[in-house]
């Protein structure tokens, strides 16, 4: 069912991506994650209500066209909230049309791949520098390269920008998706033209494989592939592969490709380090011309979980809201935005409240934590101290640890004066149950 309504939704694509400008196709049409396909009608998932608003609104007759074409009947299309709306985004894979893969992106921030807009830091530099390498012709340090890493984290991205760099360099390179290398080899087989399939590969200067887990358990794609592999690398062709796993994980891989894919260069695409993540948010906020002050971006960085995908997906999102509200974003709405990107099961840690409690009232950690006893900061403080007892399992004394160095007394004094506070002021009361939506369950985003 899904993979009908993906494919369905990935011919539609590119029929609208013609008739639609392509910033709009960008911004609203591949943020667009196909749910079904039944009875004739397309459910599409939007991230959030504003969004399937503007969608249906805007683009829907469109979208209907392209889709009955696609389907070669009169298909209707509901456009729902999806459940990446209320939850975690999953980072799926949307699909883009075939052959403009290169140019599209999730959240049509950057129109090309290339090592140069490739956000470089620990996680990922070892697979930045073997892509490289590789796509500069250094093939004996590392051939075949093989990526892998968990989704969203830039595999896909350096194959392209190898590929880029390769065609460029006037070299013919073959690009695959893992499915796509079967069901073109399946095509090919029950067409009766092997020959040509396999020619390709005899013409190529260099072969990439994308998402190479899904060729494992099916035995003919991997013997055709093996052969492939063989041929490209025995003549010293540069071969990448990606996957979303190591090697080593890649069950029922067989005819020796195991052996084989380990022979070159293994890089592994970590997830992110809160430095790397800073770095990424900040770039793809101003790709996306988001005007947020740079200590904006670093707090809300440093809560974000997840992959670079989903800081995407972010920042898209802020982008439709900042469109749609046609003014700045103030705290409040930003607090909405990014729930669903920000950690929501992790235990409430004594870090994480005196973040979010700096945060909340404009002030810097370290003042937080300082000596300072202006009421500027101090009262920020005892209402950390007041939530940290509530919300973690943490004695007093380890409180007053982690708030500078403070006797448990004081901090005893501090949760009082707060929790004083909370049952004579029905407005603060509220207030703090708003910091403590943000430290812990996630408001409903969608709107
Ligand atoms: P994967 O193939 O590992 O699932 P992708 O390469 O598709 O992930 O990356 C998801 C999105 O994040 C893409 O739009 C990609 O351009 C972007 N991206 C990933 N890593 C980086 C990075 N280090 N710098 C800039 N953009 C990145
Ligand atoms: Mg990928």
């Amino acid at each position: 069912m899904r993979t009908d309504a993906a494919r369905l939704w990935v011919e539609a694509c590119s029929l609208i991506s013609k008739e639609l400008p392509e910033k709009d196709y960008e911004t609203w049409i591949l943020e667009l994650n196909p749910a079904s396909f039944e009875d004739d009608t397309l459910t599409l998932e939007a991230p959030f209500g504003l969004f399937r608003d503007r969608v249906r609104q805007a683009f829907l007759p469109a979208i209907e066209r392209a889709v009955s074409v696609a389907a070669d009947r009169r298909c209707r299309v509901a456009v729902v909230v999806g459940s990446f709306g209320g939850t975690r985004p999953t980072g799926r894979e949307k699909p883009r049309p075939t052959g403009e893969r290169s140019v599209r992106t999730t959240a049509g921030l950057t129109n090309k791949k290339t090592f140069e807009n490739f956000i470089v830091g620990e996680s990922n530099r070892l697979a930045w520098l073997g892509a490289q390498q590789l796509a500069d012709g250094k093939v004996h340090a590392g051939n075949p390269l093989f990526l892998y890493g968990g989704v969203g984290l830039g595999k896909t991205h350096l194959l392209l920008a190898i590929q880029n760099r390769l065609k460029k360099r006037g070299r013919r390179v073959l690009y695959y998706q893992g499915e796509e290398f079967t069901r073109k080899m399946v095509e090919a087989l029950r067409l009766d033209r092997m020959e040509q399939f396999r020619n390709e590969f005899k013409v190529a200067d260099a072969l990439l494989i994308d998402d190479v887990q899904f060729i494992a358990g099916k035995k003919r794609t991997q013997q055709e592939f093996y052969h492939a592999f063989n041929f490209l690398h025995g003549a010293g062709k540069p071969i990448a592969l990606a996957s979303d796993r190591g090697p080593g994980d890649l069950e029922a891989l067989e005819y020796g490709l195991q052996s084989r894919f380990q022979g070159g260069l293994l890089a592994d695409v970590a997830s992110l380090d809160d430095d790397l993540r800073v770095r990424i948010l900040k770039a793809k906020a101003q790709e996306a011309g988001l005007g947020l002050a740079d200590i904006l971006i670093e707090r809300i960085a440093v809560r974000l979980q997840g992959s670079v995908r989903d800081i995407e997906g972010l920042v898209l999102r802020l982008r439709a809201a900042t469109t749609h509200q046609g003014a700045d974003l103030d705290e409040r709405l930003i607090e909405t935005l990014i729930a669903p990107y920000v950690a929501s099961s992790a235990p409430i840690t004594l870090d994480k409240v005196i973040d979010t409690v700096a945060w909340v009232y404009g002030i810097t950690r370290a003042e937080l934590l300082s000596r300072d006893r202006s009421r500027r900061v101090a009262w920020p403080r005892h209402v950390a101290a007041y939530l940290c007892r509530k919300l973690t399992n943490s004695s007093l004394p380890e409180i007053g640890e982690v708030l500078g160095g403070r006797n448990h007394t004081s901090v005893l004094r501090a949760v009082r004066s707060v929790a004083d506070r909370v049952s004579g002021d029905a407005a603060f009361a509220s207030r703090l149950r708003e910091i403590e939506g943000m430290l812990g369950h996630v408001p409903d985003p969608r709107m």
